[in-house]
């Protein structure tokens, strides 16, 4: 990845920087900063998940609950396992990836978070940030679930949880765009009429399809009185797909109507970039072939009415990337590597 250096954030003490020494595992943390959860997953050399740790995301106090999370995961890999380089944290909204810094993310904290800085001063190694779904790009791109994936060069990681954003790789490079905010889709126009949304429009991709307005839709069909098995309990995105795939009429519309969405998305995504492959993650996906099967269907309805979309958007190009897999927590030590790396001094001329 071609990133500018961390330049404004506080110097590393030369002591905590990556030495030569191979009889000690380096380890890096990757943090997953979620609208709704933050995970802190401690990877090894091989990328191998050794510690985790997972908070609920704070209105405020985000930088406190990442360096407490972190601490956790740290504390689970005996003393003397191997010892801390770098901390990549990957979070939603625009990432001011020079100064460290979180910005506009609508649904975390209001105005600026310098966050960087202050896990770097907290545990005395190199921070980096990006942002969520571009990280879990680039770590799909270097390591794909399907060895036939090795070959593409061209892909996207669509995150779907609290909110919808993409991360776009491109010849191999993933995506900033120039003021950082690049493969912002929640933010595309769905429904011109549609509710409103957190960012101040209406009716963006976001607002009609992702965990909370799912969620509403539910709420919605229940407090007008509908026949549906969404009146037993709460209701929840998860709650919603479940009823779908026990055959409930009103909840198996919401999920078709969510699935056009998204396969819209994936469509305009895949017809702008020209993907070979759409890796859709998030907490949305948990709900499995619920949330699935309405996307396929609208992509195959379009297939069949379009040979440009039979050929540009064939079938196949949706993958799912389950959340225990935790993407964007190995997305971020990708960055903390990636950034380690740029810090090293260079050999020769
Ligand atoms: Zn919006």
């Amino acid at each position: 990845m071609s990133q500018s250096s961390a330049t404004g954030l506080p110097p590393v003490a030369a002591s905590n920087r990556l030495t030569a020494s191979a009889a000690m595992t380096a380890f890096v943390l990757g943090i997953d900063v979620g609208g709704t959860k933050t995970a802190a997953v401690l990877f090894d050399e091989a990328d191998r998940p050794v510690g985790r740790a997972q908070v609920v995301t704070p209105r405020r106090g985000l930088t406190d609950a990442v360096i407490d999370a972190a601490r956790e995961a740290l504390a689970q890999v005996p003393v003397g396992a191997g010892r801390l380089v770098g901390v990549g944290i990957a979070a939603p909204g625009q990432i001011d990836v020079a100064g460290g810094r979180i910005r506009q993310a609508v649904n975390l904290e209001e105005g600026e978070l310098p966050i960087a800085g202050m896990v770097q001063t907290a545990l005395g190694v190199p921070c980096f940030v990006e942002h969520d779904a571009r990280a879990a790009a680039a770590w799909l791109f270097e390591s794909p679930p399907d060895k036939d994936d090795y070959r593409m060069t061209h892909i996207a990681y669509l995150s779907m949880g609290t909110g919808i954003s993409a991360g776009i790789v491109l010849d191999g490079v993933p995506v900033r765009g120039a003021a950082g905010l690049a493969g912002e889709i929640g933010h595309v126009s769905a429904d011109p009429n549609g509710p409103s949304c957190g960012c101040g429009l209406r009716g963006c991709l976001e607002a009609v399809a992702a965990g909370p307005a799912i969620e509403r839709r539910g709420r919605a069909a229940v407090e007008a009185g509908q026949t549906t098995m969404l009146a037993d309990g709460p209701v929840t995105a998860e709650a919603v797909f479940r009823a779908a795939a026990a055959g409930d009429p009103v909840a198996a519309s919401i999920a078709t109507e969510v699935g056009a969405h998204v396969a819209r998305a994936v469509r305009a995504l895949v017809l702008m970039f020209g993907l070979e492959r759409v890796y859709i993650g998030g907490g949305v996906v948990a709900s499995g072939d619920a949330f699935i099967e309405p996307i396929e269907r609208e992509l195959e309805r379009e297939r069949a009415s379009s040979s440009l979309i039979r050929h540009a958007v064939p079938a196949g190009v949706i993958r799912v990337v389950p959340g225990d897999t935790d993407p964007v927590a190995h997305g971020a030590a990708v960055i903390a590597r990636a950034g380690i790396a740029r810090m090293r001094p260079r050999m020769g001329p």
